[in-house]
């Protein structure tokens, strides 16, 4: 199978100091040198992070502007990350989705022009509660990966993340069935549109309370390629933890 994803995403959390912290708590830790691993610090940490972890780690923005540089305020673009140093950037995150309004339309440009600028990209995607309840999963799976498949000319530099909205943040993890369910699903339409072996070399990605107690059982899963960490991801040992867990 593919190559292990761990991703931590530390959200809007933070200071000067916690951040010294976490840091220094995951240079003290031990994670598989074949795994990839990581960290999305909030954009005003990155540099610090980039700088001071170890090379073991690399580092992510959370978003990103989809168009060059410009008059756009507050936006930071794919080029300055790129400028930067920052290999990665998440696109796409529910939360961004759901709080900020950002469409699946935006999510695939921007995920196609960081792509076209050398950044390699974590794509989330996910169903809300009333979503599933509705009997909506797929079609809102679908409607999410259209866009990216309409867009994204180069897949190798692409992981996907599933992320439930209801278990982001909520200690409600999708069973390792459920989540199995809904990345075979994804895996196959990756598979229909890319070929299987494309589609067997894209990390799927499962995010949503994965803590140190759940993440054995859901790295078994066959088409479970990692994880996306939020809140686990803020505690330096749990994190490195998580990383282990397919070690
Ligand atoms: P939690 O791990 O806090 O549920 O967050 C998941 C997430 O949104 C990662 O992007």
């Amino acid at each position: 199978s593919a190559k292990f994803f761990v991703g931590g995403n530390w959200k809007c959390n933070g200071t000067h100091a916690s951040v010294e912290k976490l840091v220094a708590d995951l240079n003290a830790g031990e994670v598989p040198s074949d795994i990839d691993v990581v960290v999305a610090p909030p954009f005003i940490y990155i540099d610090w992070v980039r700088a001071n972890i170890k090379s073991a780690y690399k580092v992510a923005a959370q978003n990103c502007w989809s168009k060059p540089d410009g008059a756009y305020t507050g936006e930071i673009s794919a080029e300055m990350l790129k400028d930067a140093g920052v290999p990665w950037v998440v696109t796409g995150h529910s939360e961004r989705r759901l709080l900020l309004g950002e469409s699946s339309g935006t999510v695939g440009l921007k995920t196609a022009h960081a792509l076209d600028v050398g950044l390699s990209v974590i794509a989330c995607i996910g169903e809300t509660l009333e979503q599933r309840n509705a009997g909506n999963l797929y079609t809102t799976i679908d409607l999410q990966l259209q866009p990216l498949f309409e867009n994204v000319k180069d897949w190798s530099r692409v992981v996907l993340a599933y992320e439930p909205v209801w278990a982001i943040g909520t200690g409600v993890v999708a069973t390792p069935a459920q989540a199995q369910e809904v990345h075979a699903y994804v895996r196959k339409a990756l598979t229909d549109r890319l070929g299987k072996t494309a589609a067997q070399s894209i990390r799927v990605i499962y995010g949503g309370s994965v803590t140190d107690a759940n993440c054995n059982e859901l790295a078994t899963q066959e088409d479970i390629d990692g994880f996306l960490v939020g809140g686990a991801s803020l505690k330096g040992e749990a994190f490195v933890r998580i990383c282990n867990a397919r070690a």
